[in-house]
């Protein structure tokens, strides 16, 4: 249990100025309190920006390659603390554990990946038009970034913003989710110890509308790095624009896998395994829609139907567990209403379809992986995103309209298709509207060395990730430097 003293700020860890406090539970048990955490305000987003503010000149100047090494150093502790990080995760989150491990490996090759980055070019020397001028542009740190992030990925999507973040040489404050605040004080302490000088990274726990909003507002934050609900992520980007904030917004998906006639079914169905019910289908990139050709519509979905019956729920922690809770109970009970939502609109559960209420799981969040069928396109489940163990099967003729119906949503996180045909194949990477497309694999399954981000209402056009991973915490800096000998030479030069 901690005591409340969460937030880290200027090196020290500090309770909320007001003394306010919130609580975690686990989602697999929700009679058991986990933390006590900082319920922080405008007050203690202002004394972070302060630290954080106070930090950047001096890390700004420290070498590139130094903060680099440092970097290299977080990525080793974390290999060290991968297990205590990962058993954290299952009990706060509710991730099962082989996830949740894979989950911290993101982080840690995250830190490693960017440690390199410290030695490679910033930029380019570009001709001048004219004799004897340098002309170059070069990366430079933005300022002060302000982190804001979901439950989901409590150590993966943090650092895969914070990490290029430090290597460029911003400074950090971050606000976590409010549902895995233990996760960030883990990750913060580790920082800590592996010497990322005070105020470098600050870390303020608390709610949404109280920390959140007002990290968004603070005066001194010269970006906000967002990823979450897309109604959320539209309210901080319209007050970012109002303030002329900059702001990179990774936000909600209605992702699908397309299954074509000629398509090996057991594979895809592997694939649609993972992607509808892995993290309890609580994955951005989870696919909530199957887009199946009526040619093997049958077939696929006795054999997905049955392979669905075989997965294990259970706590996380089980060895054995396939599928864990949900994170709270707000979900669970969210998670019902589109259920509900589904049969009012003519939609047909296979199986699954209810919470489980049998003990122990009864004490937990635990929806059973529900699959419908008789989706059709306009219906709010075929739209909307659920963020919960539930998918549903969309049949049509033909990849035409296969591509058309997944290209149908506000949404272009990650879309994925099985086919045995290349051209097909191609066509698909072509035509399909989103920032990720998979050909013969499941929609989740990112690699931290290509761009990771969605297009339309997914996001407004950042990445992160890849070597595009600097462009959302850096600015360019365009640089002529005269360096002609005589000073006629040089006016007239200058007045071309
Ligand atoms: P959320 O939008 O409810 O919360 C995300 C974060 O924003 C939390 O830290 C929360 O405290 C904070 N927040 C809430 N209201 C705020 C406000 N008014 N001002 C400032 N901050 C505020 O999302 P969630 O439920 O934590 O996460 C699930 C969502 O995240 C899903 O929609 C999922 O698709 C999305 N997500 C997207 C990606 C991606 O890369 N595209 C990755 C993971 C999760």
């Amino acid at each position: 249990m901690t005591d409340g003293k969460t937030n880290f700020i200027n090196g020290e860890w500090v309770a909320s100025q007001g003394g306010a406090t919130f609580a975690s539970t686990n989602p697999a048990n929700t009679d058991q309190t986990l933390g006590v955490y900082a319920r922080s305000d405008q007050r203690d987003v202002a004394a972070a920006v302060a630290a954080a503010k106070a930090a950047y000149p001096t890390w700004r100047k420290t070498p590139a390659p130094a903060r680099g090494a440092l970097l290299t150093k977080v990525g080793r502790l974390l290999e060290e603390r991968k297990e205590l990080f990962s058993q954290a995760m299952v009990d706060e989150m509710g991730k099962v554990l082989v996830e949740a491990r894979g989950d911290v490996q993101e982080a840690i090759d995250m830190a490693h990946y960017m440690a390199a980055f410290g030695r490679l070019p910033n930029g380019s020397v570009v001709p001048s038009e004219r004799p004897d001028i340098h002309c170059s542009a070069r990366r430079v740190p933005v300022g002060v970034v302000g982190l804001i992030t979901p439950w989901n990925f409590p150590i993966a999507v943090p650092t895969w913003k914070m990490f290029p973040a430090l290597l460029a040489g911003n400074t950090v404050v971050w606000k976590p989710a409010e549902d895995t605040p233990g996760m960030a004080v883990l990750l913060v302490q580790l920082l800590a110890d592996a010497g990322i000088p005070a105020g470098v990274v600050n870390l303020v726990t608390g709610y949404g509308e109280e920390a959140g909003a007002a990290l968004v507002e603070a005066e001194g934050v010269a970006t906000i790095s967002f990823t979450g609900s897309t109604s959320v992520g539209k309210q901080i980007a319209g007050r970012c624009g109002q303030l002329m904030k900059r702001v990179s917004c990774e936000l909600g998906g209605k992702n699908a896998i397309v299954v074509l006639d000629d398509a090996d079914i057991e594979l895809a169905i592997k694939g649609c395994l993972w992607s509808a019910f892995g993290t309890a289908g609580q994955r951005c990139t989870a696919a909530s829609r199957l887009i199946v050709d009526s040619k093997i519509k049958a077939h696929f979905t006795a054999r997905l139907v049955e392979e669905t019956g075989k997965l294990r729920m259970a706590p996380g922690a089980d060895p054995a567990a396939q599928i864990g809770p949900v994170v709270n109970r707000t979900q669970l009970e969210r998670i019902q209403g589109y259920v509900a939502i589904g049969q009012a609109e003519g939609a047909t559960v296979l199986t699954g379809g209810t919470p489980l209420t049998d003990a122990p799981l009864d004490k937990g969040c635990f929806y059973a992986p529900t699959i419908f069928d008789n989706m059709r396109p306009p219906m709010r489940i075929a739209q909307e995103e659920i963020f919960g163990p539930v998918t549903g099967i969309i049949t049509v003729d033909g990849l035409d309209e296969a591509l058309a119906i997944a290209n149908g949503t506000g949404y272009g996180l990650s879309l994925s298709l099985y086919t045995a045909n290349l051209r097909r194949g191609m066509r698909a990477l072509d035509e399909l509207e989103s920032g990720i497309v998979y050909i013969n694999l499941p929609t989740s399954g990112a690699e931290i060395q290509l761009p990771f981000g969605g297009v339309k209402n997914t996001g407004n056009g950042h990445r992160e990730a890849g070597w595009m991973a600097m462009d959302w915490c850096t600015e360019w800096k365009a640089a002529y430097i005269n360096y002609a000998e005589g000073s006629e030479l040089v006016r007239a030069q200058i007045d071309v």
